[in-house]
Formats: C-alpha cells, structure tokens, sequence
C-alpha cells in the first residue's frame, strides 16, 4: 500500500487530507531532488510553510509536501536576504531591531519568509511588494534557480505570478530594500493605528508601530495555536463605481477606498457583519465574534462542513449586497 500522510496537523484551519509524500528542505539544493522525486512518482508537488493559508479537501492527494524550512537570514546595509522557511516576523524583528523600515505594519503575521511574496501579504498600509527586491526561485520547468525582480513577479492585491502558476516555482529566498528614512504617513493614516499611538501616548518610531500593531492585532484575531483559524478567509473585493455608489445610498456607512482604476475596494469584514453573520456557529464552524472576515474550527469541523459555511456566507452577500466574496485562502482540491 501506498504511503499516506495526514496533513492535517500541518494546517492552521485543521482542515485537510492526506497526501502521498513529505520532505523537509532545510537547504536550496535539496529542493531540485525534491522535484524530480515528485516526478518520477507521479506526484504534485506542494510546498508548505506554516500551513498559516493553506487547506486541503478531504481524501487523498497525490501531492509530495515539500516543508520548508530553510533558515538562514542576513542583513547587510539596507538588504535583509532570509531563506524561504523563516518566520516571517523574525524578519520584521530583525529589520525594526537594524531601524529599517518598509514592513514594521506587517508585525505578526503568521507564516514563512516564502510565502510572502504568494500573495503579496499585507497590512495597515504595507504589502511585501512594496520593499520586495528580488525572489530567488527553482523553476521547476527550466529546472534552474533563478531571480525573479520584483517587476517580474506581477504583484497585485493578494496575488503574485507565483499564486497564479502554483507548481511553476519553488521560493528558496526573498531579498527585501529597506529603508533607512522612515516614511509612516501610509500607516498612520490608516484607521485604529493612529488612534491608538495617541491614545497611548507612543511616539512614532518603528518598535512603538511595531509594538502597537501587535498589540491591536492580538485583539482582532484569534491565534491558531488557541483557536484554529486561517487569517482573513475572503479577499475584500472590488466593485465598479456605479455599484459602488449604489450601495452607498442604501448603506452610507459602508467604507469605501477608490483604487484609480473606476474600481472601489470595499471591506469584506464590514459586509459579512452587516449581514449579521458575524460571531455565528454552525456545527464546529464560525466566524470569529471579534472580526467576521476570519472562520474559526472551534474542534473537528470537516471539509465538507466548510464548503457548506463558505457558500451560506457568499450566498448572503450576493443576496444582500449583490457582491462576490472570493477566498483569500488556498484551498486545495
Ligand atoms: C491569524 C492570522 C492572521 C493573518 N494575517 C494576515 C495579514 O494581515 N495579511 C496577510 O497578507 N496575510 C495574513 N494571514 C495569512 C498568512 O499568514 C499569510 O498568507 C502567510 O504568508 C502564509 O504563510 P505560510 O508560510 O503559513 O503559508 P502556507 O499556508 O504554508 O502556504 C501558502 C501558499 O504559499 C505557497 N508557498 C509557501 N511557501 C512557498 C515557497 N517557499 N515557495 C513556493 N510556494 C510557497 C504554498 O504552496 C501555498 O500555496 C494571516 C493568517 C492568520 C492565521
């Protein structure tokens, strides 16, 4: 009998199946072995960092996990080059720790330096893609390393050329540019930062930002070491400015944020409380009663169980508001 391993644990929702291999790459080089193996087996290959976005359905998979786990990070002048399997957050304590600035809002997010470039993480203002240099990449059809330059990667909200060709690249490391001027006026305009420096008296020096973004994200997210959960389940969507202005007249409290292009981004958190789904339970699923937009696993939900949740939420919204909600996280079939 084939092997199967339970992914399961691996994923921060805990939903997930089993899949037929798993390595773990501590080093760049391991990574093209890892690749041909898949091959020679007939296996997908999947690479995994902290699960932290990430859920399988159920069933088996024939897909090879590769876990990353490369480790190594160095900051010389402005650049910090970390492999793909370091926590994010350590790279944002080292930069704020060196007075770099450019990710201090992107304190404490879950997850791998790897996958941050997948689908351009961001926060309060900051996205990866805006300090990002160069993605050092195996390119599993070329079947060499290369680097890929930031305007190469095809950045755009939550998405990147590697979200779009998900077996194409391995990421091995990610060089950021950093500034060593800061500029917060993006963060501090962004609503509750600003309010809470003040209201806590900090001055604005990149540990006082840093500091305080962990302080308000551990009120409005659940950790998934207590509470299994995936971060922002559905990305905020974009609407056309006639819609847009339509909403606005039988909603006028809803935010909008123009985007330049006749297109208006609007909260998917603010439509799914409004619906008044925000802190319900339905089995062993729910959305978290301090922010709609992140399901919570309160014990054994399945798979299935969040299929049903996900179209219960989306089939409001259409319904209330004639709005898509598409999910931000990956979901694999
Ligand atoms: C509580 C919580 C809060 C969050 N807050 C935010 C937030 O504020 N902003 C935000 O943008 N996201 C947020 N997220 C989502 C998540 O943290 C990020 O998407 C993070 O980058 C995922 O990292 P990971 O290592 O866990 O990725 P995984 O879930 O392991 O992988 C995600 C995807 O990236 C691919 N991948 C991972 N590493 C590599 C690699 N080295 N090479 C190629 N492909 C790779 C995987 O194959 C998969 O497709 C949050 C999640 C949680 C649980």
């Amino acid at each position: 009998m084939r092997k199967q391993v339970d992914i399961t644990p691996h994923l921060s929702l805990m939903i997930g199946g089993t899949v037929s291999g798993f390595d773990v790459l501590k080093l760049p080089q391991q990574i093209p072995t890892f690749v041909s193996k898949a091959q020679k087996e007939g296996e997908s290959i999947f690479i995994l960092g902290g699960g932290t976005n990430t859920i399988f359905s159920a069933g088996h998979h024939q897909i090879r996990i590769g876990k990353m786990t490369i480790n190594k990070l160095a900051v010389d002048g402005q650049f910090i080059r970390a492999g793909a399997g370091v926590m994010w957050d350590k790279i944002v304590e080292t930069a704020v720790a060196h007075n770099l600035s450019g990710i201090e809002a992107l304190s404490a997010i879950p997850g791998t330096a790897g996958a941050g470039p997948i689908q351009n993480i961001g926060a309060y203002g900051q996205e990866i893609s805006h300090c990002l240099d160069t993605v050092i990449a195996y390119d599993t059809l070329v079947k060499e390393f290369i680097p890929i330059k930031n305007h190469d990667c095809g950045f755009g909200y939550r998405s990147s050329i590697f979200k779009e060709n998900p077996r194409q690249f391995v990421i091995s490391e990610i060089i950021l540019k950093l500034k060593k001027n800061y500029n917060f006026t993006d963060i501090i305009d962004y609503p509750g930062v600003r309010e809470y420096m003040s209201e806590h008296d900090l001055a604005f020096n990149l540990q006082n930002i840093r500091a305080a973004i962990i302080e308000i994200r551990s009120l409005k997210l659940p950790n998934p070491a207590t509470l299994a959960n995936a971060g922002s389940f559905f990305k905020n969507p974009y609407i056309d400015i006639n819609h847009a202005k339509k909403l606005k007249k039988e909603f006028p409290d809803l935010p909008q944020f123009p985007t330049g292009e006749n297109l208006i981004k609007i909260p998917a958190g603010w439509l799914i409380e409004k619906a008044g789904l925000k802190g319900i339970r339905v089995g062993d699923l729910g959305t978290y009663d301090k922010n709609a937009l992140v399901l919570v696993n309160y014990n054994q939900a399945s798979f299935n169980d969040l299929e049903e949740f996900i179209k219960y939420i989306q089939s409001k919204i259409q319904i209330m508001f004639g709005v898509e909600l598409i999910p931000e996280v990956n979901i694999i079939r």
